[in-house]
């Protein structure tokens, strides 16, 4: 089978097996099936429920929707922000105000969107069926190895073959400790609190239609829309000494929440109050990886790249990896394809997990400064806001 699946120009289709049904796997699996390849995603997750909160979608990742001609389906879901704000967590002064809305759309070519995960993941899931790639769920990764002819993928109580596999089984990636060994994530000292409230709820205080990062000393919180202006989004970061869980399912405290961001502007305080259900998680850091390919396997995603959220970047550069990977290995054989995948996106992806850390500071006023709050902030909108 070596070098037998692509030749030069001449595309013949391959069997893939994807670990990982998240946004990065699905997308992947997708742009593969619509190439023609033979696509099976294994998910350890007994059931695809609504699990997780709002991401931020701007115009490189749309630019993958559109590609994958999901993005009319998405249309229902969606809600457009005005405006990318950061304002004084007190006063509610604003240190910015960029504009996104047409704004957006016209100077990069597609649109800034809020989508529920749960939204995303669930059109996803239903075009890869419509495309015909197969789902199993409830089969956790175990293990794998590499033969000249295929690779072999161990699973809980079976094996599977397929010419390649690709790890995009996040954050705890099983693939990428099978092929670098045991990580040691380093706590960055901040926890991250999110949650949705129902805009019936606050509708009193005006939420306004924009991105809003609340920035204030060494706390930070962020509120947008999800599903066309039903309900408001927020994530809340805090400092502090002690480490806790990394999961998206562990439930935090609401009164600890609220009493957290007290004395906050009423947009922060009012959405809280509303809040009965919070999820709390630890933000860790980890070292760069000296390589995301062994042979037959290559990884995509958190997996190989984990973004603190404070780009709100990490769903963007999962989608923008499935797309080029997906490109790629249609055009090359698979060798050469993971080596010019790996070129072209661990630059980009370890600059935005750079410009990630850098803005726990900014957004929690170590600086102190206004003036470099904008600065920073203006650098971020515009570079990132494009494809
Ligand atoms: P993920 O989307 O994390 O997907 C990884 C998938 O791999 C998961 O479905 C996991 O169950 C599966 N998996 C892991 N190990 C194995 C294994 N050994 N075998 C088989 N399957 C395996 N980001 C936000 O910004 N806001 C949110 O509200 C939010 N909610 C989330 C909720 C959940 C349940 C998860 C898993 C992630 C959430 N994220 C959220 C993270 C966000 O989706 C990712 O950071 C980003 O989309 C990158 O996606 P990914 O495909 O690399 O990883």
């Amino acid at each position: 089978m070596d070098k037998e699946f692509v030749v030069n120009d001449v595309h013949q289709t391959c069997h893939i097996i994807v670990v990982g049904a998240g946004i990065g796997g699905l997308t992947l699996a997708l742009g593969l099936a619509k190439q023609g390849h033979q696509v099976r995603i294994f998910e350890q997750t007994k059931t695809l429920s609504e699990v997780g909160a709002g991401l931020q979608l701007s115009a490189n990742s749309m630019k993958v929707m559109r590609s994958l001609g999901i993005d009319n389906a998405l249309k229902t879901h969606h809600f457009a922000p005005q405006n990318a704000c950061i304002r004084d967590y007190r006063s509610g002064r604003y240190y910015l105000k960029s504009a996104l809305g047409k704004t957006a759309q016209t100077r990069y070519g597609a649109p800034y969107w809020h989508v529920h995960r749960a939204d995303l993941h669930s059109i996803l899931v239903q075009q890869c069926y419509a495309n015909g790639v197969e789902i199993e769920l409830n089969h956790r990764v175990m293990g794998y190895r590499n033969t000249k002819q295929n690779v072999t993928v161990l699973l809980e109580g079976k094996t599977e073959q397929a010419d390649l596999l690709i790890g995009a089984d996040g954050i705890h990636s099983k693939v990428r400790e099978l092929m670098l060994g045991i990580e040691a994530p380093f706590f960055t000292g901040q926890v991250a609190w999110r949650g949705t409230v129902r805009a019936d709820d606050i509708k009193h205080i005006n939420v306004k239609p924009d991105a809003t990062v609340w920035a204030g000393p060494n706390q930070h919180l962020v509120t947008y829309y999800l599903r066309g202006g039903e309900l408001v989004n927020f994530v809340a970061v805090e400092e502090r000494a002690e480490w806790l869980q990394e999961s998206w399912r562990t439930e935090g405290n609401v009164n600890e929440l609220q009493q957290k961001f007290a004395g906050w502007h009423p947009e922060v305080t009012e959405v809280l109050a509303a809040c009965d259900k919070t999820f709390l998680w630890a933000l860790n850091g980890r070292p760069t990886l000296t390589r995301w390919s062994d042979q037959r396997v290559v990884l995509l995603g958190d997996a190989c790249h984990p973004m603190l959220p404070f780009m709100a970047q990490g769903a963007s550069m999962a989608i923008e990896d499935a797309y080029v990977l997906a490109q790629l290995l249609t055009k090359y054989h698979y060798s050469d394809a993971y080596q010019k995948y790996e070129a072209l996106r661990k630059p980009r992806t370890t600059q935005i997990q750079q410009m990630s850390r850098d803005n726990a500071s900014l957004y929690h006023m170590h600086g102190g400064l206004a003036g470099q709050l904008k600065l920073n902030a203006l650098s971020l909108v515009s570079r990132y806001a494009k494809g």
